[in-house]
């Protein structure tokens, strides 16, 4: 059954609906076109799935393309990807050429058609070349950590990214000097989404089984693509140095994306890594496991994201929803939502994970504390009305672009 606006009521109170309605009336009728470079996998594909019938509902006309390219372009923009996020990538001539070629195939192939057109991260960037001949408004919306950036890609992009009306980036750490206007828009998760939804126990428990996990036992979970980034080797070194104290499972399940071409390797590298072990579980999950991963999370006793780098971590909040306590990389986003001592604990090491995890084993009104007030925190700040409130609020803003403040009356 499809949901439905009123249906967040319960979760977030009646104001909040009423509000998206009233901004709605100043936005609505409008074509609001996303372009982005996966239909699944990763936090981007997450968001858009959900948000796109809510903003339907409220009168705007959502839709969503795919730009398209293959593997040579997919490999030039992970490189892209990491070198934005600070990693030491080489960055060559012909890359870049690679990158030019697909954006002028997609600007040839896409059709165009947004009054504001919201283009989500590097991939298809380029695309504002069209702007000259369509004068809708163009935003770029960046879901990476971009606070330390790689030079030589940070200034390839700038020129494209400079042509936009306005940029969005996740949170301040990441805004960057640029000629045009910048606003901060916080990812989020919806709660009614079979990833996130209540489940009946004996349900958690059957796919706990079907995973061959022991309920009786604590279980250590991260939920992520197989991406060096998301350090899913330092979260098996993490548990090592805690299994010879604390008796305990892992699991790591991840699925590809098909922008993201470095799974497979990284996947060997970890399979490698636990070889072994009979307590390490790994799963290659795929795409629409939604509620197989509600269930392993909601089984799990911590859960952790120890990235490297982070754009927001939409697996943080999706723990926190289900009261699980969250272990996180001191990174990007993830310091958005881990309140260090609060909701979890931010790490820089395998070794401070360790550290913490025992912790956290060692003591479950800390657990249930932590997972409380995670809760709280993801119900206050991080939830899909809000992201809805906040795109709606930055297409008034721009209607508005010599003002401070937009009355609404
Ligand atoms: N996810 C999934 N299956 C997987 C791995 C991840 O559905 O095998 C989901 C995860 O639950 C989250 C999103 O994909 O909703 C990942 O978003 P996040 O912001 O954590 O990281 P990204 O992949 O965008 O870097």
């Amino acid at each position: 059954m499809a949901i439905r606006l009123g249906d967040y009521e319960e979760i977030v109170g009646g104001d909040v609906i009423q509000e998206l309605h009233v901004l709605a009336d100043r936005v609505k009728n409008r074509r609001l076109q996303n372009i982005n470079s996966t239909p699944v996998g990763g936090g981007v594909a997450e968001i858009l799935t959900r948000m796109l019938p809510l903003l339907r509902e409220l009168g705007i006309e959502a839709s969503w393309d795919v730009i398209k390219g293959d593997q040579s372009f997919f490999n030039v923009t992970k490189a892209f990807h990491n070198a934005l996020h600070g990693k030491k990538e080489e960055i060559t001539d012909e890359m870049l050429e690679v990158f030019r070629e697909t954006t002028r195939a997609n600007l040839r192939d896409m059709n165009i058609r947004g009054d504001v057109v919201l283009v989500h991260d590097p991939q298809p960037a380029g695309l504002i070349e069209r702007k000259r001949e369509i004068g809708c408004q163009w935003i770029w919306r960046c879901h990476i950590d971009v606070s330390a950036p790689d030079a030589r890609v940070w200034e390839f992009l700038r020129p494209y990214v400079e042509q936009y009306d306005a940029a969005i980036f996740s949170m301040p750490d990441f805004a960057q000097q640029l000629p045009i206007a910048q606003y901060m828009v916080a990812p989020s998760i919806d709660p009614l989404a079979d990833k996130n939804k209540e489940l009946s126990p004996s349900y958690v428990t059957q796919v706990l089984e079907k995973y061959q996990l022991d309920p009786e036992r604590p279980i250590v979970t991260q939920i992520s693509r197989f991406d060096r980034l998301k350090d899913p080797l330092g979260v098996i070194a993490a548990y090592k140095m805690v299994k010879r104290r604390h008796d305990c499972q892992l699991v790591l399940a991840g699925g590809g994306a098909s922008d993201d071409p470095e799974g497979e390797e990284v996947l060997r590298e970890v399979q490698q890594e636990a070889a072994g072990d009979r307590d390490i579980h790994i799963l290659l999950l795929p795409p629409f496991s939604d509620l197989e991963i509600n269930a392993l999370v909601r089984g799990s006793t911590v859960v952790f994201q120890k990235s490297i780098k982070e754009g927001f971590g939409l697996t943080v909040s999706e723990a926190f929803w289900k009261r699980k306590p969250v272990i996180g990389g001191a990174v990007g986003g993830i310091k958005l939502q881990v309140i260090n001592g609060v909701t979890g604990f931010l790490v820089h090491s395998p070794e401070g994970a360790a550290r913490r995890l025992a912790r956290l084993l060692d003591d479950r009104a800390l657990r249930e504390r932590m997972g409380d007030n995670g809760y709280q925190h993801v119900k206050q700040n991080f939830l899909l009305t809000r992201h809805v409130k906040d795109y709606m609020l930055v297409m008034l803003a721009l209607d508005h672009p010599d003002d401070d403040i937009v009355h609404l009356g």
